[in-house]
């Protein structure tokens, strides 16, 4: 072990997405108990903050407004906030002009960029590697791995802290039956991640296929068709869902993401918030209405000179297995769900936009496991602070970041929660309530108020309505 900080932090963060940016920004320069300041360190692994470079396409936004930036849901005055920097760029009369409540994700990542660049304490280009809990000094220790810009190991380091922020976020998921193409170069089939990487190699293919109807796919989809020519576009788009939804977004169904419904939902029993999450797939799958209506427009303005576009769109549809043909092309067999039929579609490179899987903690906390308490599912428990719960001999807290799905509901990856969740993990840290939080934040009353449990009422006798002489 060749570096090592003995004096420990009263937070470490392993992670600096937008989720552990915000608390690093909303941590900045707060008091702490006998110390003038909080001493904090954040690490990641990447050598500098990128949110989803590979999806940066020019003019995608984001699906929420520039409210939900990093901290103003909990500090609007706070040096931090995306109309300061927007100050700072000398920018703010333009977008005053612009008129823009949902930002274009590449300004979202610039905003991301600006702060991470002036924020201390941040570490990029350090894979945290392994936690453990250590009795003796009564503190977590962190053990990583310094990179370097190429990724390769250069040191070993060690740190300790009385507490931990996990903000390791999601990593792409590829389907099963997909993997194996997914893993030979020959022909390009990429997950949706690295589509701008590899989006000069996808249009260069006589035939694409994009698989998954979510924001991504459309969005994938939406830019290779206004790139092929008119009536030459050899493209479908496959989705399992029955069909190419819009995502939920009335105003009171966007109240699923407040903090009111997260407290909600965090009540509710085990097997109920696992029935909730799949059935809410429209509240945070599905499609951005208006990335639907310029799909539907692009495809319009293709007929316009007569003939359709040369383009197939189908949902219901599940690739049950794929496999190569010759050396240049895949072969997909697909089967539709509501017909029961099954087909075979030759293509020569797929855009597997098939979403992401919360990161797996079994080797970055295995040194913690015989501490932490888990669910019926082996899922770690989560309190409502955001507090993973473990053995009591364990002094310190572990606060999760966009980890907690199956404890507190669709919300965890939604960015307009972010400032709100640091907010209340730096209130439970400090124990001050740094940043107070209103006690309501929605119109719509979740659940009924808890007089008595779901028990049988006893029959009452309902007396005859008396009938006014
Ligand atoms: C394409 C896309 C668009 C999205 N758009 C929106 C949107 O418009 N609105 C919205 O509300 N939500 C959106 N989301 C959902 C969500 O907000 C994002 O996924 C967000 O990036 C989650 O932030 P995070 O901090 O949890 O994780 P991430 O952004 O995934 O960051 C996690 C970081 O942890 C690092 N890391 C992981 N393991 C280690 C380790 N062992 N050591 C060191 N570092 C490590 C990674 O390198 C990464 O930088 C989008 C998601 C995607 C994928």
């Amino acid at each position: 072990m060749t570096a090592q900080h003995d004096a420990p932090h009263d937070l470490v963060g392993i992670g600096i997405g937008p989720f552990n940016l915000s608390l690093a920004a909303l941590s900045h320069g707060l008091p702490a108990q006998g110390a003038d300041r909080l001493a904090t360190a954040f690490y990641d692994q990447r050598r500098d903050f990128r949110w989803h470079p590979g999806l940066l396409i020019d003019g995608a936004t984001l699906q929420v407004p520039f409210l939900a930036d990093l901290v103003t849901l909990a500090d609007p005055a706070s040096p931090w906030t995306f109309l300061n920097y927007l100050k700072h760029k000398e920018r703010l009369f333009p977008f005053y002009f612009a008129e823009r409540f949902h930002i274009q994700r590449a300004e979202y990542d610039a905003y991301c960029r600006w702060v991470a660049g002036r924020l201390p304490g941040l570490h990029f280009g350090h894979q945290v590697d392994a936690v453990r809990w250590n009795p003796e000094r009564d503190l977590f220790e962190v053990d990583y791995t310094q990179l370097d810009p190429d990724g390769e190991a250069e040191a070993l380091g060690r740190t300790y802290t009385r507490n931990l922020a996990l903000g390791i976020g999601t990593a792409p998921y590829v389907p099963e039956p997909l993997r194996p193409l997914a893993e030979a170069p020959t022909v390009p089939v990429i997950h949706s991640a690295d589509y701008l990487d590899n989006r000069a190699r996808i249009l260069g293919a006589e035939h694409v296929t994009v698989i998954g109807s979510g924001q991504s796919g459309a969005e994938v989809f939406l830019d290779l068709l206004r790139a092929r020519p008119a009536g030459r576009e050899r493209l479908t788009w496959l989705a399992r869902t029955p069909s190419f939804a819009p995502m939920e977004y009335s105003k009171l169904g966007l109240e699923h993401f407040t903090p009111d419904y997260t407290r909600y939902f965090h009540s509710l029993p085990e097997p109920v918030r696992d029935r909730l999450v799949p059935a809410q797939w429209q509240l945070h799958k599905g499609i951005d209405s208006a990335t639907i209506a310029a799909i539907h427009e692009e495809l319009y303005r293709r007929t316009l000179h007569g003939g359709w576009p040369d383009t197939v769109l189908t949902p219901g549809v599940t690739v049950r297995t794929a496999g190569r043909v010759a050396t240049t092309k895949v072969e997909l067999h697909l089967e539709h769900t509501q017909q029961g039929s099954r087909s075979r579609l030759t293509t020569d490179a797929v855009v597997l936009a098939t979403g992401y899987k919360e990161r797996p903690l079994t080797r970055l906390f295995a040194g913690l496991d015989p501490y932490m308490r888990k669910d019926s599912s082996g899922r770690p428990r989560i309190d409502d602070r955001y507090r993973m719960i473990l053995d009591p001999s364990v002094s310190g807290t572990v606060f999760v970041q966009n980890g907690e799905r199956h404890t507190h509901g669709v919300g965890t990856p939604d960015l307009g929660l972010a400032a709100w969740r640091s907010a209340a993990i730096l209130n439970t840290l400090t124990g001050k309530d740094p940043y107070p939080q209103p006690d309501r934040t929605a119109f719509t009353t979740f659940g009924l108020e808890q007089r008595e449990h779901t028990r049988p009422r006893p029959a009452v006798d309902l007396l005859p309505l008396v009938d006014h002489p």
